[in-house]
């Protein structure tokens, strides 16, 4: 059971409490299907409750009101905290997500301090600049807190992407109110008795635990919410933008991704392996920036169908407290069913399945096998849709803009990458890539200096490095007369 370190309960103005309706819902371990404890299902009368705590606490200045400097102070204790509590966040994280342990510790545990740490320091620069004008006049700007930030999040990394809306939050003065995936509450429920350890003042972040139809809902359309931070489907994200813009309130949008990975004719093929199948199988594919669409150049085409299919089941998957473990259960039995649905799908439109292509029966738990399919068409549904499972699709192309149009057919542009040791190429081909980010000779390189976010349908707005910190503030202009 999760429950001798954390409260199933809401966390509303520093208190830990049941929901008005007394209704729970169970938390699944997702490497064995079994239930494992019961956490608070919020109704709206507890999202509304939350906002008022946290509209409460911006009244009381509390933290607003204090330096950038006491504010960095704070996020340092939490940054600590999280690395002395990095057992109990790695077990609740593997335990709710089935994320392996090893990799949890080394990934969402580190990139969660690193971020508090990051935006610490960017609480200290946060100012404004004087203007010289053509006036008789001293004329200068502030960067405000916006107010009450809704922070709504998804199951796949529950403790970076809710650490990466409320840590550049609180960097900038707001106060937060937090919903995780219904599926995946225990991290925020932990980092909420963190947040109070570290002396965040009571209602600066408010953790609500429930279901995105209705609390999400009841935070889009809540007037006292000043901002939106949302990450996840690019359906939802439509939804949650347009009510958004219906009462003119700034949103992050983080929506989803379709990747493209190229390998060109040049690359080094032993190094680009290894970045082609931490690109698909990382976090078992369930991760926005993954890289499940290979795009290979017709030269090397059959070489590389060939090492993957030597290589892919050599990749551990297996218990996720297994540290040997790479590739754990999916989150969800509902997200293992639409991995087998496209992969039915992708035999039907003349898919190849090079390795892979079943469920792996263990311990009652949610595991696919990765997954590599050649030969499929562009326009395929499986090329073209978002999956998020640890398949990869392999096509074959000719020149460099057949390779650039195919990576961006899609209507996602989150992330794209390419294999070369041309390094005019690099820069030429990053140029026309329609993506947030690009990597080049590697993947997944992300640091909380470097900004992420999408284009086209994965959304606006980006996390990370100072852009983040400005996405949470606003500008005012003061024009003082010298007359
Ligand atoms: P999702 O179904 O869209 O849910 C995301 C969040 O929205 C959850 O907290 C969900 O609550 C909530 N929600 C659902 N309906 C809502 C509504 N009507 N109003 C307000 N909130 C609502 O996404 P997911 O399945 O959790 O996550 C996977 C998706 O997220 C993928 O598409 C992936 O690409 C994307 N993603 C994007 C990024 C990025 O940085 N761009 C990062 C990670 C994931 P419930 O879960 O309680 O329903």
């Amino acid at each position: 059971m999760f429950d001798n370190n954390i409260h199933g309960q809401l966390f509303i103005g520093g208190q830990w409490r049941d929901s008005d309706s007394g209704g729970r819902t169970d938390v699944i371990d997702p490497s064995t299907g079994r239930v494992i404890g019961t956490v608070a299902d919020a109704d709206v009368a507890d999202a509304d409750a939350a906002v008022a705590a946290a509209k409460d606490a911006f009244v009381r200045d509390e933290w607003a009101g204090l330096s950038g400097r006491e504010r960095a102070g704070i996020l340092h204790r939490v940054a600590d905290l999280v690395r002395e509590n990095a057992d109990e966040i790695v077990r609740l994280e593997s335990l709710d997500v089935g994320k392996p342990v090893a990799l949890c510790r080394q990934v969402d545990v580190v990139t969660t301090a690193e971020q508090y740490e990051y935006c610490a320091a960017l609480a200290q620069t946060l100012d404004g600049a004087t203007r010289k004008v053509p006036l008789n006049a001293f004329a200068y700007t502030r960067r405000e807190p916006l107010g009450v930030v809704a922070a709504i999040t998804p199951f796949n990394f529950p403790l970076i992407l809710s650490t990466s809306k409320i840590a550049p939050a609180l960097a900038a003065g707001n106060v937060v109110v937090h919903k995780p995936a219904e599926d995946t509450p225990l991290s925020a429920l932990f980092m909420a008795s963190l947040f109070e350890q570290a002396g965040i003042p009571a209602g600066v972040v408010n953790v609500v635990t429930g279901s995105g139809s209705v609390i999400g809902e009841a935070l889009l359309k809540h007037p006292g919410v000043d901002k939106i931070a949302f990450t996840g489907s690019t359906s939802i994200g439509r939804h949650a933008a347009s009510v958004a813009g219906e009462a003119l309130k700034p949103v992050t949008m983080e929506l989803g991704g379709n990747a493209a990975h190229i390998v060109f004719e040049d690359a080094d093929v032993e190094k680009a392996i290894g970045a082609i199948i931490k690109g698909f199988v990382f976090n078992t594919g369930q991760f926005c920036m993954g890289g499940p669409r290979l795009l290979v150049a017709r030269p090397l085409y059959d070489t590389i169908v060939r090492i993957l299919a030597d290589a892919v089941p050599e990749v551990p998957v297996g218990a996720p407290r297994d540290p040997e473990t790479v590739v754990g259960p999916m989150a969800a039995d509902r997200h293992v069913k639409k991995v087998e649905e496209y992969v039915a799908l992708a035999r039907q439109e003349g898919g190849r399945v090079i390795c892979g292509g079943e469920r792996i029966d263990l311990n009652g738990g949610y595991y696919y096998k990765p997954t590599v399919i050649a030969d499929l068409a562009n326009d395929s549904r499986v090329v073209q849709e978002e999956i998020f499972g640890p398949v990869l699709t392999v096509q074959p192309f000719d020149t460099e803009d057949e390779a650039i149009d195919m990576a961006n057919c899609t209507p996602y542009g989150l992330a794209s990458g390419l294999q070369t040791t041309d390094l005019a190429r690099a820069h030429r081909v990053a140029d026309k890539l329609q993506a947030g980010i690009v990597w080049v000779n590697d993947w997944a390189m992300l640091d909380p200096a470097i900004p992420f976010g999408g284009v086209k349908d994965s959304g606006f707005g980006r996390e990370y490095g100072p852009e983040a910190l400005a996405s949470y503030t606003k500008v005012k202009s003061v024009v003082v007369s010298l007359d």
